[in-house]
């Protein structure tokens, strides 16, 4: 019997693995060419200030739609890049058709926009990645404050090579931005070291944060100390009305979800703006003031 049930937990879950196994292969063989067959494209989701509606900035976001596969989601592709020594090619082209597109909506006549871009903390600790940034400011002529990096908790360490890294990147007039703010391992004495524009807390907060008393308590805190330290604040992830008018009541100033936008089109950025632009108090009043 014992035989018997090994043999068909065999059978049950070779296929599974297999098709795990299968499928991450096809992501590693086609990711290789994905940049230069050009099926990688970026979306852009709006950053709004929450007290007036108007979009500060955007944060790209990429997105690969592969032939046969379809959408492979961006976590399976980022991490799968970092695993064959693809991420530095493929952060250089989202930087370099991020910064491009910046340039692009000024030549349009829209109003500033900052472009959040997110780096991978292999790429961000690498040697070459501050020279990067810099060809990257030289080609495509964004203005290097229009630019911000979002990195992870994981590179705040008071380590000396990390400092020098923030203050090289500080040097050059980019912005930087801590992403997923509150999931990782940073202490506040350690971010007190770092030149950060801006804590993004993660979405994980904001989905609960009205579920109960604690929950409110806590994320009402953590955005006071991110003032106490000179930080800005983007809250993730803000899907409701509710956790709108709560974090304004914390005194928070920014936020970024569904409730305004999901992630889109370059194109769909630019009627935005234009909106924006056109009625000067914003595009979201409606649900601001709610
Ligand atoms: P992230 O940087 O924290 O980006 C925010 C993620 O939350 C995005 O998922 C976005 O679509 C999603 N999101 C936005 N608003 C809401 C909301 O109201 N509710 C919910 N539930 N989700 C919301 P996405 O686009 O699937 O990206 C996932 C992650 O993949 C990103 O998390 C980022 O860490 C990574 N990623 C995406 N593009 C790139 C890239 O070009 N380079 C690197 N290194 N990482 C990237
Ligand atoms: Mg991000
Ligand atoms: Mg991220
Ligand atoms: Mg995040």
């Amino acid at each position: 019997a014992a035989k018997e049930h090994g043999k068909h937990q065999y059978a049950f879950y070779q296929p599974e693995l297999t098709q795990k196994a299968e499928y991450r292969f096809r992501v590693e063989q086609s990711l290789r060419q994905a940049v230069e067959k050009q099926q990688l494209s970026l979306v852009y989701q709006p950053q709004v200030d929450i007290h007036t509606g108007k979009i500060i900035g955007v944060e790209a976001l990429s997105r690969w739609h592969h032939p046969s596969l379809g959408e492979v989601p961006p976590t399976e592709f980022i991490a799968t890049a970092e695993r064959i020594g693809m991420i530095k090619p493929l952060t250089e082209w989202v930087l370099r058709t991020a910064c491009k597109q910046v340039v692009d909506w000024r030549q349009a006549g829209v109003s500033n926009i900052r472009m959040a871009v997110n780096i991978s903390p292999v790429y961000f600790l690498d040697k070459d990645f501050v020279t990067l940034i810099k060809n990257v400011l030289a080609e495509t002529g964004i203005v290097p404050s229009e630019l911000e990096l979002e990195v992870t908790e994981s590179v705040v360490q008071t380590d000396q090579q990390n400092l020098s890294i923030f203050s090289e990147l500080k040097e050059l007039g980019v912005l930087l931005a801590i992403d997923d703010f509150g999931t990782g391992y940073s202490s506040f004495a350690s971010l007190k070291h770092l030149q950060v524009d801006c804590l993004k807390i993660d979405k994980y907060f904001i989905h609960d944060m009205l579920a109960d008393h604690k929950s409110k308590r806590l994320i009402g805190s953590m955005i006071e100390m991110c003032q106490g330290l000179d930080h800005k604040i983007v809250a993730e992830g803000v899907e409701t009305s509710e956790q709108c008018h709560t974090l304004q009541q914390f005194g928070c100033e920014m936020a970024q979800g569904y409730l305004f936008s999901k992630p889109i089109g370059a194109d769909e950025i630019t009627q935005l703006l234009n909106c924006n632009s056109h009625y000067g108090k914003g595009i979201w009043p409606h649900k601001l003031d709610s």
